[in-house]
């Protein structure tokens, strides 16, 4: 198979964009009726695409603000929504978008009161799309995300699964997850490798446990999911460079055994584990 592939409009999609376009229009109205859009709602969409997502959204929301990265499709997009008063095309790098200030002007123009990003994601930068979103304490309710299977089993997985990572209890602690709908290979063009899942992620207001230092309790959940076959005790002291002796202390101070791997701590024993570990630093 050749690497591009053309539409029958003779676009050339671009595999490293991430250009797998949605095809099955109930998989578009699920996402749209799972993220909780109405007519208060400003959507930020990520990479609309050829719009096909962007067109439902339009229907629901008050507006749709859509952020695409690759330039031959913004003619294509603004041709497409000229007569919609509610949508607009940004052409830019979401990553390098200021979410903040688009719902801050939605807000005053539009008089918008809630705001929600929502995306059929580029899968090479689902990892940092999501990251900024969620720990970047914006002002939005969600996340609505279509994102690579096996990774929305990770975000969703419970602590003490062989599925659950670090970014499990990065996702959690910031949102509540839920799924919205499976998509299949067979629902885009081109067809991927892979098959896909929805998931919308509500921000929280209040973070489900309480610690003392955010950024050591992620640290502390990287430290422990470094060797991630090994138990807790190995892998923390390879990655903290700290004698087994003292990490051996740190799990006891937090009466979590060091045999036990990081995939099977909930999130209030990490936050013992990381504010134990910030007593014996100090
Ligand atoms: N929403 C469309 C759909 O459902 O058919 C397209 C989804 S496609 C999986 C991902 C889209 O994100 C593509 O249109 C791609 O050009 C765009 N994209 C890739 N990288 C981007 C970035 N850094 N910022 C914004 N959009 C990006």
């Amino acid at each position: 198979m050749s690497r591009d592939h053309r539409s029958k409009k003779g676009f050339r999609h671009s595999k490293s964009l991430g250009q797998n376009f949605l095809q099955d229009i109930s998989i578009v109205q699920e996402i749209v009726e799972g993220s909780q859009v109405d007519r208060d709602t400003l959507v930020i969409e990520i990479g609309p695409g050829q719009g096909v997502l962007t067109a439902e959204l339009a229907e629901a929301a008050g507006r749709v603000m859509a952020v695409e990265l690759d330039d031959r499709l913004i003619p294509e997009l603004r041709a497409r929504f000229i007569a919609y008063n509610n949508v607009e095309i940004i052409h830019q790098d979401i990553l390098e978008c200021d979410v903040a200030a688009l719902v801050a002007r939605g807000r005053e123009e539009y008089g918008l009161t809630k705001a929600r990003v929502i995306g059929n994601l580029p899968y090479y930068i689902t990892t940092p799309i999501i990251t900024k979103l969620i720990t970047g304490r914006l002002p939005i309710e969600s996340v609505t995300a279509m994102m690579q299977k096996e990774v929305a089993e990770r975000l969703m997985a419970g602590p003490g699964t062989s599925k659950c990572g670090a970014i499990t209890y990065q996702v959690q602690y910031y949102t509540e997850v839920s799924k919205i709908c499976d998509a299949g290979k067979e629902a885009f063009y081109p067809v991927p490798k892979v098959d896909s899942a929805v998931l919308r992620m509500d921000i929280r207001r209040e973070p489900p446990v309480q610690v003392r230092d955010e950024k050591a309790f992620f640290r502390c959940v990287k430290a422990g999911f470094a060797l991630r076959r090994k138990t807790l005790l190995n892998s923390l002291s390879a990655a903290e460079g700290m004698e087994k002796e003292e990490i051996r202390r740190v799990l006891e101070k937090a009466g979590i055994s060091p045999e036990r791997r990081a995939e099977s701590l909930s999130m209030e024993e990490f936050a013992r584990l990381a504010d134990s570990m910030e007593e014996v630093r100090v």
